[in-house]
């Protein structure tokens, strides 16, 4: 303890072992004064809020906390791993206070999609996971799409309130944070945030000017997502930052498509159908026949087939089968958490297995666009 010591901004024990847990310092930080760990440092002199991630049983227990609140809860989730970054129970921990529901990465979606039905989409989906919202925004905290309409909802539904923001890592929570930070106080003179927001332990308090705070929760891991399953090199080849472009392949039963050397996607069964995938451009596509497709993967995995390299495919857990019966009739998704889609266009129905790795959430959807 004496030799750790604390932050003098928000009293965490300070470490010097992981940038991702809370009360970092770097080793040559130490000496300056005030110590404080760098998620201090960084909100005090870059107004800048840093993610700390936790895992799923303490980010439950901060959750408990909330319920017994009276505030508004931001639930902010990936647009781009919608089923895989939504906080299941959500409502459960939050007590009785609203939930508002912020769907972000829009700009990832081609320019053409109907915002209207994507809201809908969204709604409905969020309704069956058992999530009741007071109202879905739909933004890019990147790019500056619909922030208007974040804070339009949050002056709506705060009434005075604390917020709370919550969501998975990834999402965009940080950038997100950050424009408000930045944004807040021109838009409305009563939510002006201080530039010296002050930290607590496990949360990030800025201070609205009305005494209450939006509070930064810290960024919850879900090991069902690819993006936490893939080591940090890969995840910058996987996280999309530029619109999809999306990839149209006419598949006759019994191809196979693999998407680097993450996944597999075996059309078993069906009628010759179209298949668009919704994939970060940084993985490479490759068909083959699915009677050559073990052998191809044992013989080209991590090089012809990649990302990821072969190094780091033996860091990640081995493949796991997932047999998919797409119903007849209407337009369903394939969705593989944190690394895309894949849109079944026929509706004569087909049978899909997808090969990836151990843990990933692999589910049938209603087709999102
Ligand atoms: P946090 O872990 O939730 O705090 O997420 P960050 O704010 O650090 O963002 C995670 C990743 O998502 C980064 O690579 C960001 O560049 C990216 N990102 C954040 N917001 C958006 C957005 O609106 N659109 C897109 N395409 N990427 C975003």
């Amino acid at each position: 303890q004496e030799e750790a010591g604390s932050c003098a901004g928000c009293g965490v024990t300070l470490q010097t072992e992981s940038q991702q847990k809370p009360g970092y310092i770097p080793e040559a930080a130490k000496s300056r004064t005030p110590v404080i760990c760098q998620r201090c440092f960084r909100i005090k002199n870059y107004n800048e809020a840093a993610t700390v991630t936790i895992d799923q049983n303490e980010f439950l227990k901060l959750l408990g906390g909330i319920a017994a609140t009276d505030s508004l809860v931001i639930h902010i989730v990936d647009l781009f791993d919608f089923e895989g970054s939504l906080i299941s129970g959500l409502q459960r921990f939050v007590g009785n206070n609203p939930v508002l529901l912020v769907v972000n990465k829009v700009d990832l979606l081609p320019k053409a999609t109907n915002m209207n039905r994507l809201r809908n989409w969204v709604q409905k989906q969020a309704k069956a996971q058992g999530l009741r919202t007071v109202d879905v925004v739909l933004c890019s905290a990147k790019r500056n799409i619909g922030f208007d309409h974040v804070v339009e909802a949050l002056e709506r539904y705060r009434k005075g309130r604390d917020v709370y923001v919550v969501g998975a890592t990834n999402v965009g929570k940080s950038t997100l944070i950050n424009r408000l930070i930045r944004d807040y106080s021109d838009l409305d003179n009563e939510l002006t945030t201080s530039r010296y927001p002050g930290t607590t332990l496990d949360e990030v308090r800025i201070p609205l000017d009305d005494g209450k705070a939006i509070i930064d929760m810290p960024g919850i891991v879900y090991p069902h997502r690819m993006t936490e399953l893939v080591p940090k090199q890969v995840l910058q080849a996987i996280l999309p930052e530029k619109i999809l472009k999306p990839l149209v392949f006419q598949l006759n039963e019994r191809q196979t498509l693999f998407f680097g050397s993450l996944a597999r996607f075996d059309f078993v069964e069906g009628e010759r159908q179209s298949f668009t995938i919704y994939l970060t451009d940084g993985l490479k596509v490759h068909r083959t026949k699915l009677e050559r497709a073990d052998e191809l993967y044992a013989e080209h995995r991590g090089e012809l087939l990649a990302p990821p390299s072969k190094a780091e495919l033996d860091e990640m857990p081995a493949w796991t089968r997932h047999s998919l019966r797409v119903p007849r009739g209407s337009s369903n998704d394939v969705f593989i958490s944190g690394l895309g889609w894949i849109q079944v266009n026929g509706t004569s129905g087909a049978l899909i297995d997808i090969y990836v790795a151990k843990g990933v959430k692999v589910l049938l959807r209603d087709s999102l666009i």
